[in-house]
């Protein structure tokens, strides 16, 4: 059969200093398996550049894009609505044309959740959250939206931690707690699911989250951002003592999947997307 003669949908990521994104591979692998006449495209966007560039995206018919930093607040003046979420974190980093409205969406936590959500629903559960970050916020945020009956913020800047658990109690009314981290954490005996949201672990399969593993109890959902190393050494760690490990790769193909589905309405299929993922990254 011949390729179509019109062109493909477009969607894209805006970012800056982003090139090599082994998301592309992963998208793209999505409208390829699935017969979409679709492109998903890099753009170095400048953040003096970033009005224009959306005003071009609208120009020319994009059915949405990610952003990424230092995109993800700054993108909301130029859009026409965000969703829940989004609206909550006060963050963006995928917008979805619906109708002649580009909306905001934030797909970071989502992404999180639905990766969880494999193992555990965290509906009534009680949270321990290192990190108080961009990627922390966004999985608080969804954590509480989905039910969470407590979160327990573990962060090393005190002010940080304090607007995230400001945020989960005042807007979203959920039970949260801040504890500056200082030392070796001991979780509560209460707890159920424990997160890593910091950097600590990027690239670096030995470095070490400070908490007592005597701490951690088997049965518990032990996760970690981090994608590359795919096994941290929180992970193994937490394995060792079997709890149910949840790695930061799952997360990644999550939000993939979230972003394909919102822009072009299909259930994508995620065994595609996480090799391709893979394979860009040579994992
Ligand atoms: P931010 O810079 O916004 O936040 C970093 C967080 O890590 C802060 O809470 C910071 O604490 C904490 N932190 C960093 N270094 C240390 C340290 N040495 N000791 C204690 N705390 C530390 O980053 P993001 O939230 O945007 O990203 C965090 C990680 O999440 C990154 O590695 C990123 O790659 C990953 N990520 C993964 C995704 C996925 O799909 N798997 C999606 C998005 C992000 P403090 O406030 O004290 O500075």
């Amino acid at each position: 059969m011949s390729e179509p003669n019109f062109l493909p949908a477009l969607v894209g990521s805006m970012s800056q200093g982003a090139a090599g994104n082994p998301t592309v591979a992963m998208i793209e692998a999505a409208f390829a398996h699935h017969g979409l006449h679709w492109r998903y495209i890099n753009m170095e966007v400048s953040p003096k550049d970033l009005s224009a560039a959306i005003l071009g995206a609208r120009a020319m018919g994009f059915r949405g894009f990610n952003c990424s930093l230092p995109h993800k607040v700054t993108v909301i003046s130029h859009l026409d609505g965000l969703g829940e979420s989004a609206a909550a974190m006060g963050a963006v980093n995928c917008v979805v044309r619906r109708g002649d409205q580009l909306i905001g969406e934030n797909t970071d936590g989502k992404g999180f959740l639905r990766s969880l959500q494999a193992l555990e629903d965290p509906r009534g559960k009680s949270v321990v959250l290192f990190g108080a970050g961009g990627a922390a916020r966004a999985i608080a945020v969804e954590l509480a939206l989905a039910g969470t009956r407590k979160i327990t913020v573990v962060n090393r800047s005190k002010e940080r931690g304090e607007e995230l658990t400001f945020l989960l109690r005042e807007t979203l009314q959920i039970d949260a707690s801040l504890v500056v981290w200082n030392g070796d954490y001991d979780l509560p005996e209460d707890t159920d699911i424990v997160i890593n949201g910091t950097s600590i672990g990027l690239y670096a399969p030995e470095a070490r989250l400070a908490l007592n593993t005597d701490s951690l109890r088997a049965g518990m959902v032990v996760a970690d951002v981090i994608f590359n190393p795919v096994r941290t050494r929180l992970l193994s760690d937490a394995a060792s003592r079997g709890c149910r490990p949840l790695d930061g790769l799952g997360m990644l193909v999550s939000q993939g999947i979230i972003g394909v589905q919102y822009w072009t309405g299909i259930e994508p299929d995620a065994a595609v997307m996480r090799a391709a993922l893979e394979a860009a990254m040579g994992i």
